[in-house]
């Protein structure tokens, strides 16, 4: 019985940066990790100038001061954030090394949310793909560099050393005890994230790690860039980079692609960088979801782009609290409305909630509050979201969009979530698709909702 009405899945959630600050000083105190004179985790034993991270445990002030510094707690909010959001991800990250208990608080807070499902970005194996993008060495023809990964194994022997921390997380939830904790029930994918402010070798090798990870192991479903947008390396790049997906697309056809991009504002990028990242993403790279796209109106013909989105169903993943403060963009400076008026599909997401200091209810109520959204405009919201999942399986919906509504396909016509059980032939098609399974998990949750509410709207 929960009081939240259903939200969907997260589709935009990186792991470290999704964890409670709390949380993390917890994991670096039982670590036995110190903290530095500029408030970093790093590995014992601690010397001058560091205390013991465990001293947070009593010393709340010493503990008030590491959340500011991990988070943007009491970050003023007349200031520019950029700066201090990505730091604190160099600050935590030596905290951040059990994945498997990350999860289990990850996961806990996104059922108590009232989510049915999550895409987490992680990097894996980052070591070894580093090693062997270095062994192997940068060569401008992609299909010629790709040969000499895969060759002798070598790209297999990194995919292989990716864990999706499983034994970590079920132990840390209770997930095969009698009291498992909520997270144990949660679908979970993972999508390789790659470090896009790297050398073109290491942002190659870990692209073709994440796809063929995508490719080899259920668990891990897609890829996605990260680091700043606006970074020195990754601006200059940046069309090689959406040509490196192109390529790899070719040859990892089953690996599904998201991607970070428009995460700009004027000021922060000289103009021509504003025109056509998200364009090159999508036609480029062929990303089948965009995650901000915030400067989508300075893009090159950006009526057009949007339109193409529409088409094609590419969705927007929208951070609202990252984007106020990262970037500083709210409200009718948000292309929100822009994309939804072109029929873009727009799912919200968190990005980095434990950073961030908010919860998934938020973005929805800061979605309500801001742009006036009715009940129904929400629960499309909700339900895009799971449209959209690189979930396996065929969807719940024949028709799933906001713009068309939400029409069941046929086996499940006239089967009523949440009121009796599926009909055979709806059955068949919930065990047989996983995706159309976590919609009808949550069609049910939405009519207990609504009877609830007394069918309020
Ligand atoms: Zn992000």
């Amino acid at each position: 019985m929960s009081p939240t009405k259903p939200e969907g899945g997260d589709l935009h959630n990186h792991l470290s940066g999704a964890v409670t600050t709390e949380h993390l000083i917890q994991l670096a105190g039982e670590n036995g990790l110190c903290i530095d004179a500029t408030d970093t985790a790093v590995r014992p034993p601690c010397g001058p100038g560091t205390r013991p991270a465990a001293d947070a445990r009593t010393d709340a002030e010493f503990r008030q001061r590491i959340v500011r510094a991990w988070s943007m707690q009491d970050f003023p909010a007349d200031q520019p954030g950029h700066d201090h959001f990505f730091d604190t991800f160099g600050k935590f990250g030596e905290a951040t090394r059990d994945r498997g208990k990350m999860l289990a608080n990850v996961a806990d807070t996104v059922v108590e949310q009232n989510q049915f499902y999550l895409e987490t970005l992680v990097t894996p194996a980052s070591d070894a793909a580093k090693k062997l993008a270095e062994s192997v060495g940068y060569d401008a023809d992609l299909a010629a560099f790709h040969r000499k990964l895969v060759a002798g194994g070598k790209l297999d022997g990194v995919v292989r050393e990716a864990d999706a921390a499983d034994a970590q997380f079920r132990e840390t939830a209770h997930c095969d005890t009698g009291r498992p904790a909520p997270g144990c029930r949660l679908p979970v994918r993972w999508i390789s994230q790659v470090s896009r402010g790297s050398s073109n070798e290491r942002v190659f090798t870990q692209m073709a790690v994440g796809m063929r990870l995508a490719e080899r192991d259920p668990r891990f479903v897609a890829v996605n860039l990260v680091q700043p947008e606006d970074g020195e390396s990754a601006l200059r790049n940046y069309r090689l980079q959406m040509r490196m997906l192109q390529y790899l697309r070719t040859q990892y056809p089953d690996a599904r692609l998201t991607l970070h991009a428009g995460e700009l504002t004027p000021g922060l990028v000289k103009p021509e960088d504003l025109t056509f990242h998200i364009r090159e993403a999508v036609q480029v790279a062929g990303a089948e979801r965009i995650g901000h796209g915030v400067d989508l109106v300075r893009e090159d013909d950006w009526q057009q782009l949007a339109r193409t989105m529409a088409r094609r169903g590419v969705a927007v993943e929208v951070p609202f609290s990252s984007n106020k403060q990262i970037l500083g963009v709210a409200g009718d400076d948000h292309p929100f409305n822009a994309y939804r008026r072109y029929g873009v599909p727009v799912v919200l997401a968190t990005d980095d909630p434990g950073v961030s200091r908010i919860d998934i209810s938020h973005e929805y109520q800061y979605a309500r509050a801001t742009y006036g959204l009715s009940y129904t405009e929400l629960k499309d919201l909700a339900r895009a979201s799971l449209e959209h999942a690189f979930l396996d399986g065929h969807s719940l919906w024949a028709s799933g969009s906001a713009r068309t509504g939400y029409r069941p396909v046929r086996a499940c016509t006239g089967s009523r979530p949440g009121v009796a059980p599926p009909a055979p032939a709806c059955a068949r098609h919930l065990a047989d698709n996983a995706k159309a399974a976590t919609e009808w998990r949550q069609e049910a949750a939405f009519a207990g909702f609504e009877r609830r509410q007394g069918g309020a709207r």
